[in-house]
């Protein structure tokens, strides 16, 4: 399994070990198939190249279903809901998608967030940030006004950190489900039935 642990309560590291939701739906689909679950840590980025080359046999990584997605990797059921929202510095005038317009925006590099948002707000307007942490971190260091990310590491994010909000208005909703090579679809069937 490929993934990339800094996508909290998806998959974390706790001491050496990566663990979280995904990590622990993924164990329980390898028991029920026989098959011994590892784990590869690597960038998000890197997770749909690794599933095509071989190098893995899955990725799973909070990962948004998309249509482009789709030419690259075949996708399991969708098995949760993933919702992009903002999170804005407590005492931010940004009250709305609107408000962002112009607004110096922070994304974790190629996820949707990233996506969307340089569409929507213009490439000029949006850092990518190797980490969501690292998003965050420039964002109370005021480099960018709002970081677009998904809504399960938003509230762990502003939870560890004072002095955040996340705005009521939802950006996007999605699926996510689980990567798997096209040339696979042997796996991508018993990933199903389990
Ligand atoms: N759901 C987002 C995406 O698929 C972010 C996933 C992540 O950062 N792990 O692009």
């Amino acid at each position: 399994m490929a993934t990339n642990a800094t996508f909290p309560p998806y998959e974390f590291y706790e001491g050496d070990s990566i663990v979280g939701i995904d990590a622990e739906i993924a164990a329980a689909i390898a028991n029920y198939l026989g098959y011994e679950l590892q784990i590869v840590d690597m960038e998000f980025d890197s997770i749909i190249a690794s599933v095509q080359q071989g190098e893995v046999n899955f990725g799973m990584a909070g990962m948004t279903v998309t249509d482009e997605r789709k030419e690259e990797v075949d996708f399991t059921y969708s098995y949760a809901t993933g919702v992009q929202v903002v999170i804005v510095p407590e005492d931010s005038a940004i009250a709305t998608l609107d408000d962002l317009a112009g607004k110096k925006i922070g994304t974790q590099l190629g996820t949707t967030g990233d996506i969307y948002s340089k569409d929507d707000y213009g490439e000029e307007n949006v850092t990518k940030y190797g980490k969501g942490a690292d998003a965050v971190i420039a964002l109370k260091g005021g480099d960018v006004d709002a970081v677009i990310i998904d809504n399960e590491p938003a509230k762990a994010f502003v939870a560890e950190n004072e002095g955040l909000k996340i705005l009521e208005t939802e950006y996007a909703v999605e699926d996510y489900a689980i990567a798997v090579s096209k040339e696979n679809t042997e796996l991508l069937g018993k990933i199903n039935a389990a």
